[in-house]
C-alpha cells in the first residue's frame, strides 16, 4: 500500500492510501499506533512529506562504487551521521541553495526507511519487523562545507530544504528493501542508476546496528546511503543550479521531484 500525507482542497492535512494522482482513501488513526483505511475519499491538492521524522539518521559510503568514486575505503562498519529534522521538505517543494554555501550543492538518491515501533538492540533477523515502510529521499549536500569548510557534516547536510522525502510511504511487510532500482535524474538526464541490492550494509543490518547504538523511536527515518554518480565525483563536477529539477526514483515506490531555487532572503 502507498500511504501519503497530503493537503486537500479545504486546507486539511490528511493521511490516505493513494488511489490515483487526485484521489486518496482516507486513513484513520496513527501510523505509529493503530490505523486503518476507511471507506471515505478525499481530493489530493498537494503531497507532503509522508512522515515528520523525530530523528533523521543517515549512512555515508554505503555503496561500493560510490565509496570508490569518493576515493574512500570500503568502510568496515557503517559511517553514521544525522540530518536536522528542519531540513525535511515534501514532493514538489523547493530545494533552496543556501546563501552561505550556494556553489557546490549536490544530490544523493537514497532509500529512506521509516521505523514503526521503538527498536533497541534488535537482531538482524527481527529488524524488518520494526520497519513501517520505505520512501525516496534526496540527501542534499553542500560539498564545500562537507569536504573543505567544516570539520564535520552537520551544516553541509542540515541546511533547510536539504532532506526531500516522498512521494509516498510504501507499506509492504513482504517487500525486500534491498531489491529496488534507484535512480536520479537531473533535468531529465540520468545521473545515478543502481540498485539497493548493491548496499555494503543492507537494511536489516543497518536497523539492527543502529538500534545497538541509539533508541530508534517510531518516526525515525534512516537514509541508507547513495550509489555512484553524485555530481561532485563527475568530471567536470555537476552541482545544482537555480532552475534545475531533480528527481529521485525508487522503482516500486515512486518518484520524488523537487525544483531548485536560489536563496531569496
Ligand atoms: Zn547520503
Amino acid at each position: 500500500m502507498k500511504v501519503i500525507r497530503f493537503e486537500d482542497n479545504n486546507g486539511n492535512i490528511l493521511l490516505g492510501e493513494q488511489v490515483d494522482e487526485r484521489t486518496a482513501r482516507l486513513i484513520k488513526g496513527d501510523l505509529f499506533g493503530d490505523w486503518e483505511v476507511t471507506g471515505g475519499t478525499a481530493t489530493i491538492k498537494r503531497l507532503l512529506a509522508p512522515v515528520q521524522p523525530v530523528n533523521v539518521i543517515a549512512i555515508g559510503l554505503n555503496y561500493r562504487r560510490h565509496a570508490a568514486e569518493s576515493g574512500a575505503q570500503i568502510p568496515s562498519e557503517p559511517l553514521v551521521f544525522v540530518k536536522l529534522t528542519t531540513s525535511v521538505i515534501g514532493p514538489g517543494d523547493e530545494i533552496v541553495l543556501p546563501a552561505s554555501a550556494p556553489e557546490e550543492v549536490d544530490y544523493e538518491a537514497e532509500l529512506a526507511v521509516v521505523i514503526g515501533r521503538t527498536a533497541r538492540k534488535v537482531s538482524e533477523a527481527d529488524a524488518l519487523k520494526y520497519v513501517l515502510g520505505y520512501m525516496c529521499a534526496n540527501d542534499v549536500s553542500a560539498r564545500d562545507c562537507q569536504i573543505r569548510r567544516d570539520k564535520q557534516w552537520a551544516r553541509a547536510k542540515g541546511f533547510d530544504t536539504f532532506c526531500p522525502l516522498g512521494p509516498c510511504l510504501l507499506v509492504d511487510p513482504q517487500v525486500n528493501p534491498n531489491s529496488f532500482p534507484i535512480r536520479t535524474r537531473l533535468n531529465g538526464e540520468l545521473m545515478q542508476n543502481s540498485n539497493t541490492a548493491d548496499m555494503i550494509f543492507p537494511v536489516p543490518f543497518l536497523v539492527s546496528y543502529l538500534s545497538n547504538q541509539f533508541t530508534l523511536l517510531p518516526g525515525t527515518v534512516i537514509l541508507t546511503g547513495t550509489p555512484e554518480g553524485v555530481g561532485c565525483a563527475r568530471k567536470p563536477p555537476v552541482f545544482l543550479k537555480p532552475g534545475d529539477t531533480v528527481s529521485v526514483e525508487l522503482e516500486g515506490i515512486g518518484t520524488l521531484t523537487n525544483p531548485v531555487v536560489a536563496d531569496r532572503a
